[in-house]
């Protein structure tokens, strides 16, 4: 099913004509009304009649996630605070938050986008969808709030925590589908299969997991774990919240709202559009937004860009898996690692579960690189020989994954912290010292 194909099915051509029309008319909105967005437009000397096709995006200057902390909190707005009708916040690791504001055509927007994504995953009016994304400043909760009453679904505002009733409410008003985080949704799995309800006893049927980046290994591990079929929803609070991008029931390639969301992939380093189909950083320019548009936001997330048009009869772009952001990446003794290279190990060895924790030091100028690993149940032991069996064999497989050997440390089933929304997975004690 398509909730919008007028738009998701769009010949190329047409695409991009809808495209440069909005274009021309987020950087005339930007440019009257936003001081920083005019001032960096002289400074790079573009003017609004600088742009007159998608393609001319290219002269205009990025944004990037300091922007959003220098004019914390409203001044990239680009409209008076009277349109202003709800505002969410990005966690930030450090200091003040990332401010986002919306107008009541942003959120009527971004519920369209939802709207899109959740048909896409097979649902509809009958269904009762149980969100358990955070509510609050973060946009999970409220963003697939939005999407399933657009759809006219029945949504079950959860929020995330208070395990056992999420578990009790699902069975009882016979979810259909759960919205969490990949990691959140991992917990609930494990408190489900605890509870000794019967499977049969819930409606489950469908995941909408996203919201952090989760591999191909963790998705068959949810699907067998929860008994469902798991897709991907991709969002960020700058750009508008959960629905930027979503999987069809091809689940080749997450699509993404480009008639919305204009996306683009560019050399991290220089700044240069890569070659299409390359690998790089995705950057998105709001098409459509009001409240706080922003060009050619930088989000540092690393992926690539397939315009081939997909089987489900959508030609929204798709862009691959996101192997993690560039902030995630961890450089150990001069390696490259993501903590997604660990999950899709550990999600394909039998004897662990996909929960762990890295830490990084540097001792004696050298970088270390600890992994705490939970070892399933049944291969836990009191054993010493069999456990370093186990743990040599992991740090063999990492090393030939990430190309260098962590140290690794096995620890009992569920002594690892589990996480109710965002996993933290990793402590970086370098950035201390
Ligand atoms: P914060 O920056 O505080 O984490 P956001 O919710 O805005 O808050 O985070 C958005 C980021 O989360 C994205 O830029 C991306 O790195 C990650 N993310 C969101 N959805 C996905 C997804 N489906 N796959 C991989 N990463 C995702
Ligand atoms: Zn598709």
């Amino acid at each position: 099913m398509i909730w919008n194909e007028s738009v998701e099915c769009m010949s190329r051509e047409e695409m991009r004509k809808v495209q440069s029309i909005r274009l021309k008319r987020v950087v005339e909105r930007v440019y009257h009304n936003c001081e920083p967005y005019r001032k960096r437009m002289q400074e790079a000397g573009v003017t609004p009649d600088d742009i007159q096709s998608i393609d001319d995006i290219v002269k205009l200057p990025f944004t990037s996630k300091k922007d959003l902390r220098d004019y914390y909190p409203f001044g990239l707005l680009s409209a008076p605070m009277s349109e202003i009708v709800r505002v969410h916040a990005s966690s930030g690791t450090t200091g003040k938050p990332i401010v986002v504001g919306y107008t009541r055509a942003d959120l009527a927007m971004w519920a369209e986008a939802g709207a899109r994504c959740l048909t896409a995953y097979g649902l509809g009016k009958n269904d009762v969808v149980q969100v358990s994304y955070g509510y609050g400043l973060f946009t999970g909760g409220l963003g697939a709030h939005a999407a399933v009453e657009n759809i006219g679904g029945t949504v079950i505002p959860m929020s995330s925590g208070n395990t056992e009733k999420q578990i009790m409410l699902m069975k009882d008003l016979g979810a259909k589908a759960l919205a969490a985080t990949p990691s959140y949704a991992l917990y609930l799995a494990e408190a489900l299969a605890n509870s000794g309800i019967p499977r049969d006893e819930f409606q489950l049927k469908v995941g909408i997991f996203g919201a952090e980046p989760w591999t191909e290994a963790m998705r068959k591990d949810l699907e067998a774990k929860l008994g469902i079929k798991a897709y991907d929803i991709y969002g960020l609070t700058e750009i508008s919240g959960p629905g930027v991008g979503f999987e069809c029931e091809c689940q080749n390639g997450t699509h993404l709202n480009e008639d919305l969301f204009y996306p683009e992939i560019i050399n991290p380093e220089t700044g240069e559009p890569v070659e299409p189909g390359k690998e790089g950083e995705l950057v998105f320019t709001t098409l459509t937004k009001e409240g706080m548009p922003l060009i050619r936001f930088r989000t540092r997330d690393l992926t690539k860009l397939i315009y081939e048009k997909c089987s489900c009869g959508r030609t929204l772009v798709r862009m691959g898996r996101i192997l993690g952001r560039s902030d995630d990446m961890l450089i150990i003794r001069g390696v490259n690692v993501f903590p997604s290279q660990v999950e899709a190990v550990l999600c394909e060895q039998e004897e662990f579960e996909p929960h762990f924790f890295i830490t990084v030091d540097r001792v004696n100028n050298t970088d270390t690189f600890e992994i705490q690993v939970e070892v399933k149940e049944a291969y836990y032991s009191d054993e010493i020989s069999k456990m370093l069996n186990l743990q040599k064999k992991l740090a063999h497989k990492i090393q030939s994954v990430v190309g260098i050997q962590p140290a690794i440390k096995l620890v009992e089933p569920r002594s690892i912290e589990r996480s109710q929304g965002k996993a933290k997975r990793v402590l970086d004690k370098r950035k201390f010292q």
